[in-house]
């Protein structure tokens, strides 16, 4: 059995924990960093975050359903468990942008250190875990592959009921909307997941998702023109959030780039829509790309994540900390 520890105590292992008997099954390989690829990488792959995310103390776990490949859903919850109030926290919807899953690991590890009283913090810590081990795959062969989708070729942020839109993608089996809303397995689980908690009382008002790249702090809707009726508290937290995490430009998505950018069917459009949290999606950090570093533009891993993953996600969940406790 791995033991897990640090100074500060947030890691202690709980072999019972349901991710802990999962992950000790799965192959045992080298962690990244530590490798003998040309270039290793400060990120955890699939079985090391899934024993750090076991590792979490006061961690309750659950599976909500499986992916298309059948990996597990996990939803992993902190927090006085009897709060009605929910914070919702979603990491690794696209699969290659590894700093938005290190940084929401490094969230839970504030719930595990310094739990809210006054709500409950549901983190869902890898929405596509078929492309995140895709991804670690061409890690450790030495390829440079760009993945956004799922299994069966879906961009999960285009799967979300709320301005849904049919839409084939660019390349055939490539970044389409899915033939309907929820039509994949793992948006699915998440959804049904949240809509059983509102059913049984809860109000999810706070909702966070973690991508990468660009430094933007991005706000609904993605599907529509017009802003939502709450748009000046999304701008608010938003400021909130900027104030910590230095150079980032907030957006409303669909304002991103005028006429061209909508996006049908995301996140952050049904987190508010559907349960009327405040609801921000985190492009984080610039990856690579700020670095001039030869190469960067040839490889997609390097071009969505920035070298210092870990140093970096730990950073940028302190900066987003306050907003996931509700602290608006
Ligand atoms: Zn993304």
């Amino acid at each position: 059995m791995v033991r897990h520890s640090n100074e500060q105590g947030a890691l202690i292992v709980d072999a019972d924990d349901p991710i802990a008997r999962y992950a000790a099954d799965l192959p045992e390989l080298e962690p990244l960093r530590e490798s003998k690829l040309r270039r290793p990488v400060q990120y955890r792959g699939y079985r090391e975050l899934l024993e750090s995310w076991a590792a979490l103390k006061g961690a309750r776990s659950q599976i909500i359903g499986r992916s298309v490949k059948g990996e597990p859903m996990w939803m992993v919850e902190f927090g006085n468990r009897n709060a009605k109030k929910v914070s919702v926290v979603i990491a690794g919807i696209h699969p290659i942008e590894w700093i938005g899953i290190e940084s929401a690991l490094n969230l839970a590890e504030e719930q595990a250190l310094d739990p809210c009283n006054d709500r409950r913090v549901c983190f869902f810590p890898l929405v596509n875990p078929d492309g995140f081990r895709k991804v670690e795959a061409n890690l450790r062969a030495g390829k440079r592959r760009w993945v956004r989708s799922n299994e069966n070729g879906v961009d999960l942020n285009r799967n979300w009921p709320t301005h849904f839109k049919y839409k084939r993608g660019l390349v055939a089996g490539h970044n389409s909307s899915g033939s309907a809303a929820l039509s994949e397995p793992e948006i699915a689980a998440i959804v049904h997941t949240l809509d059983a908690m509102v059913a049984a009382g809860d109000s999810i008002d706070i909702a966070l998702s973690l991508h990468s790249i660009g430094k933007m702090i991005l706000m609904p809707w993605g599907g529509l023109w017009a802003s939502p009726q709450a748009r000046e508290q999304h701008v608010q937290a938003a400021k909130d959030v900027r104030s910590r995490l230095g150079r980032y430009t907030i957006r409303q998505v669909s304002h991103w780039v005028p006429g061209v950018s909508f996006a049908h069917g995301m996140e952050i459009d049904h987190l508010h829509q559907a349960y009327g949290a405040t609801s921000l999606l985190i492009e984080c950090t610039r990856g690579e790309l700020g670095t001039l570093r030869p190469g960067v533009l040839l490889d997609p891993f390097r071009i969505f994540n920035p070298k210092e993953g870990r140093r970096q996600g730990a950073s940028i969940a302190q900066a987003l900390d306050p907003f996931v406790r509700g602290f608006l």
